[in-house]
């Protein structure tokens, strides 16, 4: 296999404590050497053993690549005038998803995977190299089995997610529809899943359903997570944390209970600030939770209706500037809290055995994602040892 030693890195961060300095490990001066897919040595640029192939840093910064675990990029056409709409004043509910539903039934298995191609490489190029993505603008059998086998074949983080809202025709009866989500759709899309999802929100479905729909994919082999509290209190974060979700998503609205649910329970709180950026919502208050020492990750939720960005640099600049992150932090979260919400250890940090997933900044620290909000700063990115731009 061909070794590659990157070196001069003026600031590397590895999210290893062992390796470096505070929680982000940071090595200065450092180089890695990755071999094949993996990363074989951490260490001092002086120190670096002999390699195939060199690359010089130039004193810039480099990260683990980031670790998108949010996002629905299985869909046809676009929301552009309900965004133009809201911004002209109107507000966000559910109900808009449906739009999108119509465009998507109505669209071939290879438009689909077009999209889902073009976002993807969207997201590489700005440095995320794990990306996790849902179904739910299909909402039925056909075609949510149909968004997760194209899902599958381009990324490992499929989620299952018919219970995005209540299917047009089930309008009057939606416990109808959860009994399709739980039974007939589940059996044709859990093949194709790693996670069963549901939108536990007034408007989407509540506890008691929210429940069924849980229970049915753990029963089925899925690991569960949740999209909770985005746009009120409600019971989904809590739902999450007793069912041993992997991540309660969102994490808006949340009550005192919810804070310490989520302190004492293994589930990942995932912020997703694109969507409160787009819907000109209230922040997610990210300073309580981590504060209360809840794990938090931070993520795109990149989707055509509430959040249309893949850009994972943005989402940092937004949790520093208007959620009380700083700068480490935020970091940590887009790609050790991400990989975290996946329950990942290979990627997501830079250490011996990780999968070489790599970000080179044209900075000189990985503050500048904050410091420097809308800049393209992400010189290159290596996604299993090869390098993709
Ligand atoms: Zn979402």
């Amino acid at each position: 296999m061909t070794t590659t030693a990157i070196t001069h890195i003026g600031s590397l961060v590895t999210n290893d404590t062992s390796l470096g300095t505070g929680p982000l490990g940071l090595l200065r001066d450092a180089a890695v050497v990755v071999d094949g897919d993996r990363v074989a040595w951490v260490g001092g640029t002086s120190k670096a053993p002999a390699t195939d192939n060199a690359v010089d840093a130039g004193g810039r910064a480099v990260l683990p690549g980031f670790v998108d675990s949010h996002s629905h990029l299985v869909f046809a056409g676009d929301r552009t005038d309900e965004f133009n709409a809201r911004m002209s004043g109107r507000g966000y509910s559910a109900g808009g998803i449906r739009t999108t539903v119509a465009a998507t039934r109505a669209a071939s298995d290879a438009e689909l995977e077009a999209g889902l191609v073009r976002y993807l490489d969207e997201a590489l190029r700005q440095g995320t190299t794990t990306l996790e993505t849902k179904s739910g603008y299909g909402l039925s059998v056909h075609d949510e089995a149909r968004a997760l086998r194209i899902a599958a074949a381009h990324t490992d983080e499929v989620t299952y997610l018919g219970a995005h809202v209540v299917a047009p025709e089930y309008a009057d009866d939606p416990d109808g529809y959860v009994a399709l989500v739980t039974g007939e759709m589940l059996d044709a899309c859990a093949p194709h899943a790693r996670w069963v999802d549901v939108f536990c929100e007034k408007g989407a479905f509540d506890g008691d359903q929210s429940r069924a729909v849980l229970e049915a994919g753990l029963a089925k082999g899925l690991s569960a997570r949740v999209h909770a509290n985005q746009l009120g209190h409600g019971p989904g974060v809590r739902l999450a944390v007793e069912l041993g979700a992997a991540s309660a998503d969102h994490c808006t609205h949340l009550t005192d209970a919810d804070v310490d649910a989520l302190a004492q329970g293994s589930t990942v709180a995932t912020l997703l600030p694109g969507a409160e950026f787009s819907t000109r919502a209230p922040w997610p208050d990210a300073r309580r939770l981590l504060d209360a020492g809840v794990t938090v990750a931070l993520s795109t939720d990149c989707n055509p209706g509430s959040s249309f960005t893949s850009s994972v640099p943005f989402c940092i600049a937004l949790a520093v500037r208007d959620m009380g992150m700083t700068p480490d932090e935020a970091v940590w979260s887009a790609t050790a809290g991400g990989a975290a919400a996946l329950r990942r250890t290979d990627v997501g940090r830079i250490a011996p055995g990780a999968r070489a997933d790599l970000v080179l900044l044209d900075a000189p620290s990985h503050v500048h994602l904050a410091y420097r909000p809308g800049v393209p700063l992400v010189a290159g990115v290596w996604k299993r040892g090869v390098r993709v731009r």
